[in-house]
């Protein structure tokens, strides 16, 4: 039995919430159970029940009103209670800020070995082994869990998402007894990034800058290639660190993983640091005024020039394209 944390976001579900319940049943499929889903707070019943497209057969749902917002001990305590119900052999979360919190509790609570940042189906061939990277990206490691529950944070974006045509997961009322002291933390203000932009771990389409952008007054131009093309924006670690971005943006070993199609990489050096978090790209764009750049290595196409030169044309050259094609 394979129980997986389907976290939404003011009710909707994201892309890393159908790739863990599609690991997740996976795996069940794999050794032979079943999935279910535990979805947290509010969200829409026709919502839940789609998570049986990715194969949930059944969605627990703990609709407690105090679960709006996001508490490491509640939603610990909710979990754990519904990896008790269904007898799960597996737990599994996104790897991401909720997941990284919660993982680690609720194995404490099923005494569970925890395997963290997961990016491999498991080796269930002799024991259960999964695969982490480790070292900035540099190594892997293949951690074999001993114990007879196990949890597991998975990278989102390691896997591409298929839902089936159809497919209906049944849902359930899952009440968890829960008191005040489960809830430290009021939440007094969410503020949401601005409407209309995909989120950056969604994107198919990434402009991504550097260092080598020079400051933060020099993004007009990223911005605009950005809009031209539809996509997303995002920087390297200095570049939030220096908060000439906001650190969302930032994508990496210690920022997020992301799986676009596109990912246009500007002045940006290509530190193995920042390629473990956007080397499943689809394809790669690289403009770096320095040929030796070490991100040309990784690159499908490579620009060697001064991103404010060549910006502005590729820029022209899309709008250009996209208008003959409407
Ligand atoms: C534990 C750890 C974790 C880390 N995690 C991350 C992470 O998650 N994400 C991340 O990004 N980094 C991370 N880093 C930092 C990483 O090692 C690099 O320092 C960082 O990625 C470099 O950022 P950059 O490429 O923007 O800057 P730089 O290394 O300074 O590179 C700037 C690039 O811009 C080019 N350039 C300069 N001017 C122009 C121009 N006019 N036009 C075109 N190109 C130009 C230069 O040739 C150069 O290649 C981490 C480091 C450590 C130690």
């Amino acid at each position: 039995m394979v129980l997986v944390f389907a976290e939404h976001h003011g009710g909707t579900f994201r892309k890393k919430a159908f790739e863990a319940v599609q690991y997740g049943a996976a795996i069940a499929q794999r050794t032979g159970g079943s999935c279910t889903a535990v979805v947290v707070g509010a969200v829409d019943e026709g919502m839940m029940a789609s998570l049986g497209q990715y194969g949930a057969q059944t969605v627990l749902h703990a609709a407690d009103d105090r679960l709006k917002d996001f508490s490491a001990r509640a939603y610990t305590k909710v979990i754990a209670a519904a990896a008790e119900k269904v007898g799960a052999k597996v737990v599994v979360l996104p790897h991401d800020y909720m997941g990284r919190q919660v993982a680690s509790r609720v194995a404490a609570r099923l005494k569970a070995g925890l395997a963290a940042g997961v990016i491999s189906h498991p080796d269930t061939a002799n024991g259960f082994t999964v695969r982490k990277s480790v070292f900035a990206g540099k190594a892997f490691a293949d951690v074999s869990i001993t114990s007879d529950v196990k949890v597991l944070t998975l990278t989102p974006n390691t896997f591409a998402v298929s839902p089936a045509a159809d497919g209906k997961a049944t849902v359930e009322k899952l009440d968890v007894a829960l008191d005040a002291k489960d809830f430290g933390v009021t939440v007094k203000e969410t503020k949401r990034q601005a409407a209309g932009t995909v989120p950056l771990s969604e994107a198919e389409l990434v402009v991504s800058g550097g260092r080598g952008m020079k400051g933060p007054e020099n993004w007009g131009p990223l911005e605009e290639l950005a809009s031209a093309l539809g996509a997303t924006l995002a920087c390297s670690r200095p570049v939030a660190d220096s908060h000439w971005r906001p650190h969302h943006e930032h994508v990496g070993q210690t920022g997020g993983t992301i799986r676009p199609n596109l990912y246009v990489a500007v002045g940006i050096s290509g530190a193995i640091q920042h390629l473990a978090g956007v080397n499943a790209s689809k394809t790669i764009v690289v403009i770096n005024k320095d040929p030796e750049a070490p991100f040309f290595k990784a690159a499908d196409y490579g620009i060697v020039g001064d991103a404010a030169e060549i910006l502005p044309r590729l820029t022209a050259s899309v709008k250009k394209l996209k208008e003959s094609q409407s």
